[in-house]
């Protein structure tokens, strides 16, 4: 038997000294990590042996063992499930395929980020195990390969690990983690993880829902005997047997009525989805029977992830079919701009072997799709609207995080446009901070006044101090800032609020109506003719760099604005579009 050595990729090399290095504050994580990728690789087995029965090579209980060995001081997690061969060993524990692990490795060198339950996000858990082990021996056999074709890895953590064949009878996978003495039992302050409670305690606040059972090896009392065989009264000991015990809950938390579930459940459940380790901001858990059946479990984080712009970011909710994982990240199941909301979809009607591109064409999806648009609309409606001070807080909350992108939903989704302006919350040429809806605007309004008036700018400071203001402030008429870089593009897809028409007031001529005295009408035309000659010398030497030169009621102060034709491209957008490459 021949072993080979390898090095880690460079990257798996840097995130495992990160990992050991930095990492240790959070060193429970690990089982979480662990007891994820044994689940994962039964969901995929249970999922491939859909089309395939003989996978299950007679051995269809799948199920997680976590073994202790108190003399070796090592723990082991094993599965049934997907298993590896040497090949797939070599890939998936040498390499990261992931393209967030850059950003990743950035954000953990950031002195004071050293958070581990970053590490679940960016898909390299497994190497989680080397913060509580100074060697990991993983064996492993593919689901419907020979035993003689399994695979032992064995690695310090450090640069490079070996890779040699072995003969499994086992399907799956069983990761031994040889534990550091600190975490044997012998660090002060430190988890004992060959102590069964504490790792019993890890499963059951990490993965309780986890819908395989988690088994450990039973305890039984055993008397002590005397010499002669008697019991000895109150004198024994617990020691293991051979039979294991499901040590979690194993259910499949959104098939519970909601009734039956608490907060902390459902709290519990979000942090095990999304590797988030705060509790989700709200959530929303239905069953919808309607065009297609399913259930519903959405929730709104509290914080954005850092990369909720980048393009390549994860998104979607995991899908099931009756309780058959099938996908992670089915972004068809939500709308873009909805990309922050994590949770779970689980239905009877799609079949089993539903892909990505079935996904993208089918018509229950999008009917799935629009349910969960609507809810996550209706539960963000119901913070805002509420008389409730935390409820508004909450909505508060979440409009600091995720109001940008929600602004996006005007354009991207125009059947809920009305929904989504109701949301949308704004500072204005009399409130700075960044609370007014629409509706409040309009309440507000000047007698007279047809237009809901709007101005975009880069930031508060440059959007108050525009030329473009000097009339509205002057005649007290109130005026939304719009300073996030999406606005001027998502104001493009929403033309009026509630009957009431939005008009940008650096586009185009300012037609105050009714506000507008006969007086000043007056003056203007007086002014009008009085300049002409000078409009006329303007227009002749600024030819062909500006459109057109006009006497303008807009300013008060200031001498001269540009201003952006009806339809055309404002500064802000036209920066933007050259910022993006167009
Ligand atoms: P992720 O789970 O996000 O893919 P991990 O670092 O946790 O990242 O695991 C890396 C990969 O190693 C997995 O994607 C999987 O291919 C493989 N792997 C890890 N643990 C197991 C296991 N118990 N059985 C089968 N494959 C596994
Ligand atoms: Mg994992």
């Amino acid at each position: 038997m021949t072993t080979t050595n390898h090095h880690f990729e460079a990257e798996v090399a840097q995130l495992l000294h990160l990992v050991t290095h930095s990492l240790y504050s959070n060193a429970d994580i690990f089982v979480r990590e662990l007891v994820s990728n044994a689940s994962d690789a039964c969901d995929k087995l249970r999922f491939l042996a859909t089309a395939d029965d003989s996978l299950y090579e007679n051995d269809g209980e799948l199920a997680i063992k976590i073994d202790f060995d108190q003399e070796a001081k090592t723990l082991t997690i094993s599965d049934n499930g997907i298993g590896m061969n040497e090949a797939d060993a070599i890939e998936h524990l040498g390499t990261i395929a992931k393209s967030g692990t850059k950003a990743f490795l950035d954000k953990l060198s950031d002195s004071d980020k050293k958070d581990g339950n970053l590490i679940g996000q960016f898909g390299v858990g497994f190497y989680s195990g080397f913060i509580v082990a100074d060697k990991i021996t993983v064996e492993s056999r593919k689901a419907g390969e020979p035993a003689e074709q399994g695979v032992r890895w064995v690695s310090d953590g450090t640069g490079s690990f070996s890779t040699e064949t072995i003969t499994k009878d086992s399907r799956g996978t069983s990761i031994t983690l040889h534990l550091k003495d600190i975490y044997a039992g012998e660090g002060e302050g430190e988890s004992n993880y060959l102590d069964r409670h504490t790792v019993r305690q890890l499963v059951n606040k990490y993965s309780d829902h986890i819908s395989l059972p988690i088994q450990m090896r039973k305890q039984e009392w055993q008397d002590e005997l005397d010499d002669d065989g008697k019991v000895v009264a109150g004198k024994g000991e617990y020691v293991l047997t051979d039979e294991y015990e499901t040590i979690n809950q194993a259910t499949a938390l959104w098939t519970k009525s909601p009734a039956d579930i608490s907060d902390d459940e459902y709290n519990e459940f979000y942090k095990n989805l999304s590797y988030d380790y705060t509790d989700p901001l709200a959530y929303t858990h239905n069953r919808v029977e309607g065009r297609v059946q399913y259930t519903q479990l959405l929730y709104i984080p509290k914080k954005a992830p850092f990369d909720l712009y980048a393009r390549e970011q994860q998104r979607g909710l995991k899908l099931y079919v009756k309780r058959v994982f099938i996908m992670e990240d089915a972004e068809q199941l939500l709308p873009m701009y909805l990309r922050f909301v994590k949770g779970v979809i689980d239905t009877a009607d799609l079949p089993l072997n539903v892909s990505r591109e079935i996904l993208q064409e089918s018509r229950d999806v999008k009917a799935i799709r629009d349910g969960n648009a609507r809810r996550v609309l209706t539960l963000l409606g119901s913070l805002a609207g509420s008389e409730d001070a935390d409820k508004q807080a909450k909505f508060a909350e979440f409009y600091q995080e995720f109001g940008d992108v929600l602004k996006e939903g005007l354009g991207e989704d125009q059947s809920n446009q009305e929904r989504i302006a109701k949301l949308l919350r704004y500072a204005t040429s009399t409130d700075d901070a960044t609370k007014t809806s629409f509706a409040d605007y309009k309440a507000r309004m000047k007698e007279g006044q047809k237009a809901i008036y709007y101005l975009t700018a880069d930031n508060l400071a440059a959007a108050k101090n525009s030329p473009q203001l000097e009339l509205f402030n002057k005649k007290g008429i109130e005026v939304i800032l719009m300073t996030a870089r999406v606005d001027e593009w998502a104001m493009n897809f929403l033309h009026e609020f509630d009957g009431t028409p939005l008009k940008n007031i650096a586009k185009g001529a300012v037609d105050l109506g009714e506000l507008t005295d006969e007086s000043e009408k007056q003056q203007t035309k007086q002014a009008e003719e009085n300049l002409k000659p000078i409009v006329d010398k303007l227009k002749t030497a600024l030819d062909g760099r500006a459109k057109d030169v006009r006497v303008s009621s807009r300013l008060v102060d200031s001498a001269a604005c540009l201003v952006v034709g009806e339809g055309e491209l404002s500064p802000q957008m036209a920066q933007m579009l050259k910022a993006m490459g167009q």
